[in-house]
């Protein structure tokens, strides 16, 4: 539980339901003993599932299923229909919307109510089987891949691939998603030849999608590495990541630039928050494999620990951000080179500057 939403606890209390109710519960379709004491038409088997579900989505939307799941007569007839149904699109984007953030942010349980109540509302509004149904059928695979659930990962997987495959005109980024999804799936499964053609795919419709410089296709090639890296293939391995880490050090670097040159007038660089997670697992991923490896490249090491810092220091983590930077100039200063030594120390002359200030 966390802390945030203890003052919440006292709006969720929950009121019995009879005992011969037909209701289901929200998250798990069994039999319900609760409903929502706010909105008295979201039901639940029992108080787990209840905060869960308030957690996760409940929270946002609750008074907005008023209108949807009570306006029965009214919803019947063609005005009311119309209506309704802008009320559930409506809906569908919010879910959406909350649970891709839950799951950015890593809290991959608390993203699997936005997913599934998405789920529910487009098969309501889209139908079965149709390919508005396959970005919620991702996000939840998402979620499950995050809690590292991989058999409902593969359910939710098989049922968009199901609906792509029938729909020839299915778009880039759809693509893109699906096949990242599944290389994940197969990555998790050890899987790898599989997996590696699934990424292959996955970078072909995200560099059709977003282009080929794109981070989210820069992604793509780092968990192709990972794969190679988890065959053993470690030279090929340590080459694609170094790529990745170079690419992902300009994107940085250009970021900075401004603000770094002149901090008075120019506003703090911002991090996209979404991305922060993955890109700091990443980082930290690469990190890991290079301070693993019998013969270390230093100049890459502090390269990784300077893409950290900066990140840390984009995302207001000061604390972190000297930190990196810290052993990012230790490290460069071990190679003869030192190439990034002095980007790194006015990196740090300013984070010293911006928040002391
Ligand atoms: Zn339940
Ligand atoms: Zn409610």
């Amino acid at each position: 539980m966390e802390p945030e939403h203890l003052p919440n606890i006292f709006k969720i209390l929950p009121l019995a339901l009879p005992k011969d109710t037909t209701k289901l519960c929200e998250l798990c379709q069994g039999r319900a003993s609760l409903e929502c004491a706010q909105c008295r038409v979201t039901f639940y088997c029992d108080a787990s599932h209840q905060f869960a579900d308030w957690v996760g989505i409940h929270e946002k939307i609750c008074p907005l299923l008023v209108p949807i799941r009570t306006w029965t007569l009214r919803g019947s007839t063609g005005e009311g229909r119309i209506e309704k149904n802008i009320k559930k699109r409506e809906l569908i984007a919010i879910a959406r919307s909350i649970a891709e953030a839950k799951v950015a942010e890593g809290k991959h349980e608390e993203a699997l109510p936005g997913g599934q109540a998405c789920l529910s509302l487009c098969v309501d509004v889209f139908g079965s089987s149709t390919i508005e149904l396959v970005p919620a059928y991702l996000l939840l695979a998402e979620a499950y891949l995050g809690l590292g659930k991989l058999s409902p990962a593969a359910e939710m997987i098989s049922q968009a691939e199901w609906v792509v495959s029938k729909s020839p005109d299915c778009d880039h980024e759809l693509n893109h998603r699906l096949h990242r999804a599944l290389g994940r799936l197969q990555t998790a499964k050890g899987n790898f030849d599989d997996a590696s053609l699934s990424f292959a795919n996955d970078i072909y419709h995200a560099a059709k999608a977003y282009g080929l410089e794109s981070t989210v296709c820069r992604y793509g090639y780092f968990l192709i590495a990972n794969v190679f890296a988890k065959k053993g293939k470690t030279l090929i391995a340590r080459s694609m990541y170094k790529e990745v880490a170079q690419t992902w050090h300009s994107h940085l670097t250009k970021l900075m630039q401004p603000f770094l040159e002149n901090p008075e007038a120019s506003p703090l660089p911002t991090f996209d928050k979404a991305k922060q997670v993955e890109v700091d697992n990443m980082l930290q991923t690469i990190l890991d494999f290079e301070q693993h490896q019998s013969i270390k490249e230093h100049p890459l090491i502090a390269l990784l620990l300077h893409c950290l810092s900066m990140m840390w220091f984009m995302a207001g983590d000061c604390v972190k951000a000297r930190g990196f930077g810290q052993s990012a100039l230790q490290t460069s200063q071990m190679s003869p080179q030192q190439e990034l030594s002095a980007a790194i120390q006015s990196l740090l002359e300013l984070v010293d500057m911006w928040y002391s200030s």
